[in-house]
């Protein structure tokens, strides 16, 4: 699907006041038209994340540009990932079966905003794991004999819930593993084309007295042509 200008920024701006995961079951909204909006936060997050990156195919093209530091000596190292490429690790239909004995599901868009507030990677995921296995695995008790299991039950039943990018640094030479928030990747890409958009209404409408809406519903050929004259 394609998305108009007005509908971009409307997008956009309804985002921002969202917390990240919410923003993520915004963006799933657009990109799954189809399915129940009351059912998108309990669909497996391989799931979002496929339809996000096929979302991203459609309005931004092929390529995810990122970059992260490097842990060990904090080197930028920017990397280029094509959505294809992670799309055909994906699997949609996840069913995790069991985990150590215990019957578990996926996790979703609502287990990861209850585990979202928690900053330490190892106390979500066994939050994670605590809400997908159900009873039997006690509160407070850490596990990492389960938690281990429970990430390679994850990995093989729904590899596109936690996407990872292995990296090796150019400048130390150690390895890195950076996660990959698809949600955050579309987020930026359609923040920076708002913002871009939004640069073009205000030199339009200085220039020619042209109110917002008049100049988002140009065919952007024509937007762009008055911009280069108004530039020149
Ligand atoms: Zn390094």
């Amino acid at each position: 699907m394609a998305l108009t200008a007005e509908e971009l920024l409307s997008v956009w701006a309804t985002g921002s006041e969202r917390h990240p995961v919410d923003r993520g079951l915004l963006l799933f909204a657009l990109a799954a038209p189809d399915t129940p909006g009351a059912e998108l936060a309990d669909r497996p997050l391989g799931e979002r994340n496929s339809a996000l990156l096929r979302l991203h195919q459609t309005l931004f093209g092929e390529t995810l540009d990122g970059y992260c530091d490097c842990p060990h000596c904090g080197e930028r190292l920017e990397f280029a990932l094509r959505c294809g490429d992670l799309l055909a690790v994906a699997d949609d239909t996840a069913s995790m079966g069991e985990v150590a004995g215990l019957p578990c599901r996926p996790p979703t868009s609502r287990d990861l905003a209850a585990v979202s507030h928690l900053g330490d990677p190892e106390q979500a995921m066994w939050r994670l794991l605590q809400r997908c296995c159900g009873g039997g695995i006690a509160n407070t008790a850490s596990n990492t004999e389960l938690l281990t299991a429970f990430e390679a039950a994850l990995e093989q039943a729904d590899p596109a819930a936690d996407l990872n990018l292995a990296l090796a640094c150019d400048a130390c030479g150690q390895a890195a593993t950076v996660p990959l928030d698809i949600a955050h990747f579309l987020w930026e890409a359609l923040t920076a084309q708002a913002r871009r958009l939004l640069d073009e209404v205000h030199q339009l409408a200085r220039a020619y007295g042209w109110g917002e809406a008049e100049i988002l519903a140009l065919p952007p050929v024509r937007r762009r042509a008055y911009l280069k004259r108004v530039l020149a």
